[in-house]
Order: C-alpha cells, then structure tokens, then sequence
C-alpha cells in the first residue's frame, strides 16, 4: 500500500532531497533526531524488513548502503562514525510501512538505544 514516502518518490510533496538515484531516493527527516537524520528509501514499495528476500533484494540494499556511505562523506560524518537504522514492526516504532534505513549522525549515540 503507498505511503507518504511514494508521494515523496512521486514529487507529490516536497522533501528535503539530497541523494537520488534510479532506484534510491534520501531525504532529511522532518522531525530529526540528530543534527545529521536522513531517510535512504528505495523506489520500489517494500513495507518493512521482513519483505525483504536476499534472492531479489541483495542488490538493491548494497545500492541502499551506498547511499549512506555517499551521503555519510557528503554531511562530513564519514570519520566521525554514525548509525544506520531499520526500524521493523510496532516494538521497533516503525511509523511509515515503506523500507527506509535512518542514518542519523553528527553527535554521540548511545548504546543500547531506547
Ligand atoms: P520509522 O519510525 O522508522 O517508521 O521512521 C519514520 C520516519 O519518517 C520518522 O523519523 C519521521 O520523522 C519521518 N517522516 C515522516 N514523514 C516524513 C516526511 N514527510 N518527510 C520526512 N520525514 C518524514
């Protein structure tokens, strides 16, 4: 089912785009919850971790990391590390049932996470 994010995909409503691809889109969280959080969603509908298939998705998750490497070296938090986060589920917190991993950096994370 389309979520907000397709409408984002789709130029419907406006993000704060800073990486686009044929099959990757990255846009900055609108509530953030570090001074770096961007959203690295893929094209294709996929709802949420356990959709995903090694056989059909492989590709399209190393495009997804990629993405988060670039991005990671274009906000200057290359070196000074980050996270890269999958919510899945309702314990999780997943608000937004498209596949999207939160890269979120710029201060010190704590471990574990809430
Ligand atoms: P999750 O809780 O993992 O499903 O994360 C969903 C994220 O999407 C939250 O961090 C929201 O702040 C973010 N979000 C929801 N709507 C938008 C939007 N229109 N533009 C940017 N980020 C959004």
């Amino acid at each position: 089912m389309p979520t907000i994010f397709t409408k984002i995909i789709n130029k419907e409503i406006p993000a704060d785009i800073v990486y686009e691809t044929e099959d990757v889109l990255a846009f900055r969280d609108i509530n953030p919850q570090a001074p770096v959080h961007i959203l690295i969603i893929p094209k294709i509908e996929i709802p949420k971790v356990t959709d995903l298939k090694g056989s059909e998705h492989s590709e399209l998750l190393g495009k997804m990391f990629d993405a988060a490497n670039v991005i990671a070296e274009a906000e200057g938090i290359a070196e000074t590390g980050f996270r890269t986060v999958f919510n899945c589920g309702n314990n999780a917190g997943q608000e937004v049932y498209h596949l999207h991993l939160h890269l979120l950096g710029g201060r010190k994370m704590n471990w574990p996470p809430g």
